[in-house]
């Protein structure tokens, strides 16, 4: 998670266990928008073996054989087919495994289906054109059926690079991680947030130079977040932490060695 970073570096803010593995969240983004509910990411879904789950450490099953994210969805008073919108920063596994599922009990045979039958989704089409492409390094985070039931069923919104998706709710494209990954910036009142995804995945990666091995083009990575980082200090913005383990949101300060994060909102203990 902290590609070049040496360990005795990053192993003193977060402490990884004897597999070296660390404590990451996928948390997922509800808005309750005027025109409909909108969900940006849908976190791993339930698709995956134990094999899977247990090389990284997956726990994110909830009631009924569904997940943390249907839980998460029914104590804000929703059901997955009141979803009206999805939008995928890109389709990494970890952030559109939820766009679809698997239902043991009903369809034995394994169907995949989406798992909210009434959304449309969203994601740039230059990433679903790479998860379509991959290669020997980037297969393994890109599985087809997160993806292509949702273009089965003619659900996917393909969106061109930056622009206003709905009121108050734009995309901007954030290059590195994959080189069509997309931040999502919502405006409400006088207020900013920026949905990061794996531009700054936790509150560690603030620095510069602290990107993620995983990324495919890491400079590219280097120059989206030094632009995220100015913005997100010259406006305000709120920063959203998908991955942080302990905090959801926080916005930048000017401090003696750089950006410093403040405000910020702890993580629901679980
Ligand atoms: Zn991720």
């Amino acid at each position: 998670m902290f590609g070049v970073v040496p360990k005795p570096l990053w192993s003193r803010r977060i402490v990884p266990d004897d597999r070296n593995r660390i404590p990451l969240a996928m948390r997922c983004l509800l808005i309750e928008h005027p025109d409909g509910l909108l969900l940006i990411d849908s976190g791993l879904g339930n698709k995956e073996d134990a094999k899977f789950q247990d090389i990284y450490g997956i726990s994110n099953a909830g009631p009924g054989g569904r997940t943390l994210l249907e839980a998460g969805l029914a104590e804000a008073g929703f059901g997955p087919g009141d979803v009206k919108w999805v939008i995928n920063t890109h389709l990494h596994f970890d952030h559109a495994g939820g766009n679809t599922w698997v239902d043991g009990a009903e369809s034995p045979d394994g169907r995949v289906r989406l798992t909210f039958p009434n959304a449309v989704y969203h994601v740039q089409a230059g990433d679903l054109d790479y998860a379509r492409h991959p290669n020997e390094r980037t297969r393994a985070s890109y599985l087809p059926h997160n993806f292509e039931p949702v273009a089965e069923a003619g659900r996917w919104n393909l969106l061109q690079g930056d622009g206003e998706v709905f009121p108050g709710v734009s995309v901007q494209l954030t290059p590195g991680h994959v080189p069509f990954h997309q931040g999502v910036v919502v405006r409400s009142e006088d207020e900013t947030l920026f949905y990061l995804a794996d531009l700054i995945p936790t509150r560690h990666h603030l620095p510069l130079p602290w990107i993620m091995g995983y990324d495919v083009e890491p400079l590219r990575t280097l120059e989206s977040k030094r632009r995220l980082v100015r913005d997100a200090l010259d406006q305000g913005w709120w920063l959203f932490f998908e991955h942080d383990p302990d905090v959801v949101r926080g916005r930048l300060r000017e401090g003696e060695k750089g950006p410093e994060l403040v405000d910020t909102v702890p993580a629901p203990t679980p």
